[in-house]
């Protein structure tokens, strides 16, 4: 069962969890303060209730984990996001990402891949009052009817940097996403400078579940 209810007790401890962000380093004020905004106990089971606010991943159901809070703040900070932003999330997930990506403001386009848990998200976000446009999907192919993207955040580890999401990049635009095959992956930043060109750094080691190809309910 999920516990929607947003108590004083859950707001203390989501201060501290900010608190905990600043020291790992998280310097963007208005990423903290979306952090500071999402009630991450809600888009977890009450099994997790009393860690919910820990900087720790949690099973989500169907073998997939909601990230680590000072993931999400990394990747949400590294998009550099503008409210005039519209942004490609790939990996719905139970949401957490995409509520604290509305929670800054901007404009988000989600897809996931995993059918029940798409259902339950589609029915979770708006209870909690946000707000988005979710597609069921195969994150490889994007969402070209709804290109160009000026952010793309990736949640799950990928091989190598899809072509359609390149493609579905704005001049300028940012992609986060974590690459690698093995159990760990490196933070890429991809910045879109022509329409044949990439810039291409990279920023530490992460462990996300794997970007799977197609659509499955399993
Ligand atoms: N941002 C999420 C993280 C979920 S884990 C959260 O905070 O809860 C990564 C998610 O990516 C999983 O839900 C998984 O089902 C999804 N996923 C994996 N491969 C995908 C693909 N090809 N397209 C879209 N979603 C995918």
């Amino acid at each position: 069962m999920i516990d929607r209810l947003d108590t004083f007790l859950h707001k203390g401890k989501r201060k501290n969890l900010v608190e905990l962000l600043r020291k790992k380093g998280c310097t963007d004020e208005n990423v903290l303060a979306a952090i500071n905004k999402v009630p991450r106990h809600a888009f977890l089971d009450s099994a997790f209730l009393n860690f919910a606010y820990d900087d720790e991943a949690f099973p989500i159901g169907e073998g997939q984990t909601i990230s680590h809070p000072s993931t999400v703040a990394f990747q949400t900070e590294l998009l550099k996001l503008k409210k005039t932003d519209k942004v490609l999330e790939i990996g719905t997930g139970c949401g957490y990402q995409t509520a604290v990506l509305l929670e800054m403001g901007v404009k988000v386009y989600t897809i996931e891949r995993q059918q029940k848990l798409y259902e339950k998200t589609r029915v979770l976000l708006p209870k909690l009052g946000y707000t988005t446009r979710f597609f069921y999907g195969d994150g490889y192919e994007g969402l070209p009817n709804h290109a160009p993207f000026d952010k793309i955040i990736v949640t799950a580890a990928a091989p190598y940097p899809p072509d359609a999401l390149l493609k579905q990049m704005a001049l300028g635009a940012i992609m986060i996403i974590p690459i690698g095959k093995g159990s760990e992956q490196i933070m890429n930043v991809i910045i879109k400078k022509s329409d044949t060109q990439f810039e291409r750094s990279e920023l530490g080691k992460y462990k996300f579940v794997p970007m799977v190809k197609s659509k499955s309910g399993y």
